[in-house]
Formats: structure tokens, C-alpha cells, sequence
């Protein structure tokens, strides 16, 4: 599939909710995608590609839950790598690293074994959109504090007017599909 056709397949695949999960916000449902099996195949091949095409070095991927385990796992296994889940605090069973973050009220937090990441570790961080770019910040900063080095980040979905590549200046980003 060339990437015009992909771009295209995938957009026909990803469903807009609106006013979910509360209003104003166009929520972008990617289960009708992940649910049709040559597309899934094809986003998580490409993001393999665009992965080697950068010339990234990866030793494990991270991702946050929930949805990025579905994208994250995928590329991981197709990478040959490991994955290191990063969750909502609480949700751990070993002993944790915490990472905080401001939200538009308050704060919230996102956690990872201890032993997830090994200093040095080259990680690629993988979530399926992108949006105001908080989440990923976060789990770049707890990948950072546990002595990794982020080698990239992918995402399926990239929502461009919410400008979340802003809060990852300095870090290799890519994403398959951009809404402007
Ligand atoms: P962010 O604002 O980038 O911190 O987004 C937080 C998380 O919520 C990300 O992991 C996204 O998967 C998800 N998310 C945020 N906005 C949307 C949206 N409009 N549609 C689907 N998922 C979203």
C-alpha cells in the first residue's frame, strides 16, 4: 500500500465521536481500525518502517495505558523488542517510578516499574494520538528519570491544532495520520 492509500484507508477507518467524552472535544475512535485486519497490520508495518527509515536504534518500546498498549505491543513485537507498560498510578504491582503532570484543572500522575527501563536504554515511546502532548511529556520525563534515552515517539493519530509536538521540542516524532 503506498502512503497516500494508507493515509487515506486509515482516515476512512478512524470514526469521530463527538462530544466524547465530554463536550466540545472530536474524540477519534481507532477501533473500527484496529478492527479491520489489513489496515491494523498496515499501520503498525508502517510505523515499523518509518522507525527504520529514521535510522532510530531502539531497545524497548514504552507506552501508556490504554490505548497505547494495543499500538505500542503490536510495534514492539514487530520490532523484536520488549515493551514496558506505563500506567495510571496504582495500577503496578512491583515497585514504581512516578512522573506528575498538570492537566487544564489539576494534576495526574503516570507510573513505571522501576526495573521497566535500564539506563542507557534506547526507547521508543508509542501512543495512538497525540494530542495536547501532556501524557507523552510525562512518560518522556519518567523514561529520562529512570536513566533511558528516548529515541523516538510514534503515534498513529496526531492532532497538529492542539500542537502537542511543542511539548516534545528536541525529540524524534512522528505520526501516521495529521488532522490540521
Ligand atoms: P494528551 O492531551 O496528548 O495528553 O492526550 C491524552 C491521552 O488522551 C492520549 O493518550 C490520547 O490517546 C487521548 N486523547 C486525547 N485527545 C483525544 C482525542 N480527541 N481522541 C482520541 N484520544 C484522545
Amino acid at each position: 500500500m503506498s502512503a497516500d492509500d494508507l493515509d487515506e484507508r486509515l482516515r476512512e477507518l478512524i470514526r469521530e465521536v463527538p462530544d466524547f467524552p465530554k463536550k466540545g472535544i472530536s474524540f477519534k475512535d481507532l477501533t473500527p481500525l484496529m478492527a479491520a485486519p489489513e489496515a491494523f497490520r498496515a499501520a503498525v508495518d508502517a510505523m515499523a518502517a518509518r522507525c527504520a527509515k529514521s535510522g532510530w536504534r531502539i531497545d524497548r518500546v514504552a507506552c501508556p495505558e490504554a490505548r497505547g498498549f494495543i499500538f505500542g505491543a503490536a510495534l514492539a513485537y514487530r520490532l523484536g523488542v520488549g515493551m514496558a507498560p506505563i500506567r495510571k498510578p496504582g495500577k503496578l504491582p512491583y515497585k514504581t517510578a512516578r512522573m506528575e503532570y498538570a492537566l487544564e484543572y489539576g494534576t495526574d500522575a503516570v507510573e513505571m516499574h522501576i526495573d521497566a527501563v535500564s539506563p542507557g536504554q534506547r526507547i521508543l515511546l508509542v501512543d495512538d494520538v497525540l494530542a495536547t502532548g501532556g501524557t507523552l511529556q510525562a512518560c518522556v520525563r519518567l523514561v529520562e528519570k529512570a536513566g533511558g534515552i528516548v529515541a523516538g515517539c510514534a503515534f498513529v493519530v496526531e492532532l497538529a491544532f492542539l500542537s502537542g509536538r511543542k511539548k516534545l521540542e528536541g525529540y524524534p516524532v512522528f505520526s501516521l495520520v495529521t488532522y490540521s
